[in-house]
């Protein structure tokens, strides 16, 4: 299955609007493109239409497309917006422009001394209107350790720009309680980039006031078969 670079500009168009419709100006927030379960022409049709921000999964996935474009296509961030395991950071350390993902204390001294001065966001895990995580065991720190793990990155050599959050897989479930403890947390902690937003929920993120949205199939249409929706430990 090719990406055809005409449907995905199309789609783009149709994302502005719905950034427009929930109250927000589209050239004020960031697409970033996720092209997992897809080949490297969806990179190329997101970069025809201008989207330079390419999210990826998984690290061999991230790594195998960077290596494919590499000389053919220019000008791509790549972000890490996957589960990380500790033992990829060293892979993927040349590649990677921001790891959205750094939930850990231990991942982000890993990411500090293997990409000195990398930016970082911290993941934030979704919660209910008590403040209670509501999918334990996915990726995403307690948001009541964020302060803490975002004091402790900024002691490193690292960039910390924002924290990210994965509304809840479970469609029933609210995500804004989420996203607006998340915009409360970067505004205390002054940090300026709020990555939170997919294809279903971007409305009620950019309401929530999201800075950037992580688009897969609001782009490119369905993933193929075999490729998986949402984000797991990298294993
Ligand atoms: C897959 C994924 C996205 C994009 O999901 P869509 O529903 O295809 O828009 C965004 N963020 C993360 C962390 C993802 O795993």
């Amino acid at each position: 299955m090719t990406i055809d670079p005409v449907i995905v500009a199309s789609r783009l168009d149709a994302v502005r609007d719905r950034i427009r419709a929930a109250g927000s100006d589209p050239d004020e927030i960031t697409i970033c493109a996720v092209t997992k379960g897809f080949g490297p022409d969806a990179v190329r049709a997101a970069v025809d239409a201008g989207l330079y921000d390419i999210g990826e999964n998984y690290a061999q996935e991230l790594a195998s497309k960077a290596d494919d474009l590499a000389g053919a296509v220019d000008g791509v961030r790549w972000h890490m917006i996957g589960g990380l395991q500790r033992n990829k950071v060293r892979r993927l350390a040349p590649l990677v422009s921001c790891w959205q993902s750094v939930d850990r204390v231990k991942l982000g001294d890993e990411i500090a001394r293997r990409a000195p001065g990398a930016r970082v966001l911290v993941q934030v895990a979704a919660v209910d209107h008590d403040g209670e995580v509501l999918e334990p065991g996915k990726s995403g720190a307690d948001p009541q350790v964020v302060p803490e793990l975002v004091g402790h990155l900024r002691t490193l050599e690292l960039d910390v720009a924002g924290l990210m959050s994965v509304g809840p897989t479970d469609a029933t479930l609210d995500p804004r309680p989420g996203f607006d403890l998340v915009t409360t947390l970067a505004d205390t902690l002054d940090l300026p980039v709020r990555s939170m937003g997919m294809s279903r929920d971007l409305e009620a993120a950019v309401a929530c006031g999201s800075t950037m949205v992580r688009l897969g199939t609001a782009l490119f249409g369905p993933r193929p078969r075999g490729a998986t929706a949402s984000a797991r430990p990298d294993v």
